[in-house]
């Protein structure tokens, strides 16, 4: 193996240990359902945010990954507020959002036909921000009505928003946006690297198992 290849799966490694720490706090978790009871979301979730922690309790990571429940989490922390066991939901939340994402990425799978759309918003929500370092709202909710196949949702709300300034004709680039730009490329590399090295080590894990 490499110096690269190796510092890559140092990497993955210690990456895993860390999520296995993250996912571990959900046995902190007695289900008393205060989290669910002030999640300003709940109306909209598949499944409860007190669901969620026992199936990560269970360890069933790839089974708590199919609910919309993690893409429609607003992460305004409401339910750790209330938590009476201090179970850190959000983290728990944005990593198995991380996990879904990268495997939605890498073509391994498609998501849940629910969270498509999610996920959908969230690429051109970020790909909008690399572009002008600002979210240029019109070309985002154009860009989301063609590629969801819904060209007249929400339409109607265009007229007063336009009216109230909320709609500008042209995007506004920030300062320094080739700054900005590397911020996200950076990421992009890393969370590449860390994936590959992943798989890598399950798939060694599955040949040694064999
Ligand atoms: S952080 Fe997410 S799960 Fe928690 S209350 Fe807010 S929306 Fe609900
Ligand atoms: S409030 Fe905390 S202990 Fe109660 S169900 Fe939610 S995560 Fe579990």
């Amino acid at each position: 193996m490499s110096a690269n290849n190796a510092n890559h799966a140092n990497h993955a490694n210690q990456k895993h240990n860390r999520d296995q720490e993250v996912f571990g706090e959900a046995h902190k978790c007695y289900q008393c359902g205060k989290c669910f009871a002030g999640c300003p979301m709940s109306k909209v979730m598949d499944i409860s945010p007190t669901h969620l922690m026992r199936l990560v309790h269970l360890n069933k990571i790839e089974e708590a990954q199919k609910y919309n429940t993690i893409w429609v989490c607003v992460a305004c922390e409401c339910c750790m507020t209330r938590c009476p066991q201090q179970v850190p939901l959000v983290e728990i939340m944005d990593l198995l959002r991380q996990k879904s994402f990268a495997k939605i990425q890498s073509g391994e799978s498609d998501g849940e036909e629910s969270i498509q759309n999610v996920v959908l918003s969230h690429k051109l929500f970020l790909g909008n921000m690399k572009t002008f370092g600002r979210i240029f709202e019109p070309l985002l909710a154009a860009m989301y009505n063609v590629r969801s196949m819904d060209l007249f949702k929400d339409f109607e709300k265009a007229p007063s928003m336009f009216f109230k300034g909320k709609l500008p004709l042209t995007p506004h680039r920030i300062k320094g946006i080739k700054n900005f730009k590397k911020i996200f490329e950076n990421c992009e590399m890393k969370a590449k690297n860390e994936n590959k090295s992943e798989n890598q080590n399950e798939n060694e894990n599955e040949n040694e198992n064999e």
